[in-house]
């Protein structure tokens, strides 16, 4: 029969927040792909399920299909962070994420007294104002896709802020060698397209400064133990789980020199409380209230094992720091 504009197409349904679904390794281009998870939206703002896939030869992980530009800003919005940040102070305090930032401000002391510095991924500036008390005399500006950047701004936690990615166009070239220091905390797994957020990290730094990364690892034993229930999947938000050696070899090829890998340090004590919180988000009101003693048992066993897992596999996050020598 003749297709006239007025006959329905039968085509695959689109879905306008995710790209195409690809068929190879985003980290090392290898086709030998495996689905190494399938979760909702913990807060359910989106029907359906989001796919961590993973690359059989390169151990990347990497959401597939990927969000679309679309629906990255879906789930950056000020509606989506604040549910977000609510459901997140169920198993980590404000103080505890103070006291964190504050603890790795120290750990990077022993960088000589940088001028200036990026912290990408800032959100509301809760880093550059605790490295203020380490640093009295550094520049901090920040740079986050959300608008949280700008209320750091007001605030005066940052001097400049920057809306976007590394790789947003034209903001790599704007902020050209400028900064001594490069800070990432927990934000390469947000990053579209991560490889190309470490080359724009670089264009920023002057020869000679330090990148300092922190991302959680996909070879952590609690994602094996807990599966969609372990909470750095980070679905729908987590594009890309790079495993150490994969960011080694990358910054190395880029011509930095790695001066620390911190396995150990990085972790935060939160993998069963979060399990608990994100397995009765959903939950009917009595049984999210049932959970409270269950939730209260499991934070109590995150931090109570946390000096002794921090040293094993179950690590859920590292750290490295490399300074940029290349030309
Ligand atoms: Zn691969």
């Amino acid at each position: 029969m003749p297709t006239s504009p007025l006959t329905p197409q039968i085509t695959t349904p689109h879905d306008p927040f995710q790209e195409p679904r690809r068929e190879d390794c985003p980290w090392c281009g290898s086709p030998r792909l495996r689905t190494r998870l399938r979760a909702p939206d913990p807060l359910r703002h989106r029907s359906g399920r989001f796919v961590l896939d993973a690359c059989r030869d390169c151990g990347h992980a990497f959401q597939n299909p990927r969000l679309s530009a679309e629906g990255l800003a879906f789930f950056h919005r000020d509606f989506y962070e604040r549910h977000l940040e609510e459901f997140a102070a169920q198993f980590r305090s404000a103080r505890a994420v103070r006291h964190r930032h504050r603890a790795t401000a120290w750990r990077l002391s022993a960088l000589r007294e940088p001028e200036s510095w990026l912290d990408v991924g800032t959100g509301r500036g809760g880093f550059p104002e605790a490295a203020k008390e380490f640093f009295p005399y550094t520049s901090f500006d920040g740079l986050d896709p959300t608008a949280r950047v700008e209320q750091a701004l007001l605030e005066g936690r940052v001097e400049e802020a920057h809306r976007g990615y590394l790789t947003t166009p034209g903001m790599a070239a704007r902020l050209r060698a400028r900064y001594d220091v490069v800070t990432m905390f927990h934000h390469l797994q947000h990053a579209p397209d991560p490889r190309a957020e470490l080359r724009a990290a670089l264009t920023v730094l002057r020869r000679g400064g330090h990148l300092v990364i922190e991302v959680p690892d996909p070879r952590c034993l609690f994602a094996t133990l807990l599966g969609r229930w372990w909470l750095p999947y980070g679905q729908p938000r987590h594009l890309h789980l790079v495993p150490p050696a994969n960011l080694w070899a990358e910054l190395r090829s880029l011509g930095c020199t790695i001066l620390v890998t911190d396995r150990t340090t990085p972790h935060v004590p939160y993998d069963l409380s979060a399990a608990v919180a994100l397995a009765v988000a959903q939950a009917h009101p009595v049984v999210q209230l049932a959970a409270i003693p269950v939730q209260t048992l499991a934070s109590a066993l995150d931090h109570g094992c946390a000096p002794l897992l921090r040293r094993t596999r179950f690590s859920n996050a590292y750290r490295v720091v490399a300074r940029k020598d290349g030309g």
